[in-house]
């Protein structure tokens, strides 16, 4: 394994080197796409292009379909608003490492096939930051039979018991009826009324949910003409809670607010998605403990087992109610003290430390994946823990 690794160390690190270096905002990773697209079919993938019908998702597959069918899910979204003048993408999530270590693996168990039974599937999952088009694959069935899911990001520690809440993103647009503001305001309707009645209404009722929900949001459009009676306004909320079956009753509440808004201001409300809403991430103690001693075969130290702060969403919660899932972050060391998304990341996500991180993350998985591969009553024992977890909702 250490030799196959090295035979393939330099092109790996060049996966990382060439999605950081080409920084692509998401549904836009057109590049990065072909690039990835071009090193599966060098090593012999069946590569499906325009995948569930996103022009930058793929899905790359080898080997048999006798035994198992073990998927990594490489990103390559970057984010916005990064450079001297704030107009450049960045890769300040890392998402150039993610590409790198999971198409890593795929590349070198392609390379061990005559050690196990079963198929390698690497899925291209565009636009994380944003749309989540994870959520679009599960939906359309991309992650039926398939047996396990694998990825891993950069963090600020090791971590096999990462948490991602559930997320809803919701536009509301309020409809009023625009009048001259000083002669005639008693024949309009203020729709910006609507939208500030709506943010009284959620903090309001943010003293009545459970400490693990976040609601934040921003107007969008906050009327026209200051002497106008404003005919349109908008605002956007995110709401997150640690479960779905939470957030679906706290999402419910939050589209009361806006509707008892426009009841007393008289617009109509419309309703919409911004984003995809995502699930919370379900682990599933067995493959978390698999991957645990993988890691710390391949010098991993400190691996912590949850979070108690700084938790966010990801589009891979969906994937991990879909299939048992693999999601773990690896600590990336910075001096002073750097997050991801912070503009002071871009100078880690590709850097010498990350790479060593690129070298015990493949090793890891590819460890992990061979046991899941060979072992029918491991992998039995993960689904029967996953549909436990799963039934209890
Ligand atoms: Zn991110
Ligand atoms: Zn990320």
């Amino acid at each position: 394994m250490n030799e196959l690794f090295k035979t393939y160390q330099k092109e790996i690190e060049e996966i990382s080197e060439y999605i950081f270096k080409n920084p692509e905002l998401g549904l836009k990773e057109t590049k990065s796409a072909k690039y990835l697209i071009s090193i599966l079919k060098k090593y012999g993938f069946t590569v499906e292009e325009n995948y569930c019908g996103f022009s930058t998702g793929f899905r790359g597959e080898f080997g048999d379909d006798e035994g198992p069918k073990i998927c990594f899910l490489p990103e390559y979204d970057a984010l916005p608003g990064y450079g001297k003048n704030k107009d450049e993408n960045g890769h300040a999530c890392g998402h150039n490492w993610i590409a790198a270590t999971t198409l890593g693996a795929a590349i070198i168990l392609s390379k061990m096939k005559d050690k196990f039974n079963g198929k390698i599937i690497v899925i291209g999952t565009p636009a994380e930051e944003t749309l989540g088009a994870k959520v679009d694959m599960v939906n359309q069935g991309a992650f039926n039979n398939i047996d396990i899911a694998f990825q891993m990001h950069l963090g600020a520690e090791n971590n096999i018991g990462c948490r991602a809440l559930a997320i809803d993103s919701l536009r509301f647009e309020f409809f009023g009826k625009a009048a001259h503001a000083a002669a005639f305001p008693e024949e309009g309707i203020n729709a910006l009324d609507s939208v500030t009645l709506m943010f009284a209404g959620v903090s309001a009722l943010r003293q009545h949910v459970s400490s693990d929900v976040r609601i934040h949001g921003a107007i969008r459009s906050g009327g026209g003409a200051t002497n106008t009676i404003h005919d349109y306004a908008s605002c956007e909320f995110m709401i997150r809670s640690a479960t779905r079956e939470y957030l679906d009753k706290v999402t419910e509440k939050v589209i009361n607010c806006a509707k008892g808004a426009a009841l007393m201001t008289g617009c109509t409300m419309k309703l919409s998605n911004v984003d995809n809403s995502y699930d919370n991430l379900l682990n599933i103690a067995p493959l978390q403990n698999l991957l645990k001693s993988n890691l710390e075969k391949v010098g991993v130290k400190n691996i912590l087992n949850g979070v108690k702060k700084g938790v966010g969403s990801s589009d891979i919660g969906n994937v991990s109610k879909a299939i048992p899932t693999s999601y773990c972050e690896l600590e990336i060391e910075t001096e002073p003290n750097c997050y991801v998304h912070d503009e002071n990341f871009l100078k880690y996500a590709n850097s010498s430390n990350a790479y060593k991180l690129i070298e015990q993350s493949v090793k890891a998985t590819i460890y992990s994946s061979l046991e899941l591969y060979n072992n029918k009553e491991l992998l039995k024992e993960i689904k029967e823990v996953f549909q436990e977890i799963n039934n209890k909702k």
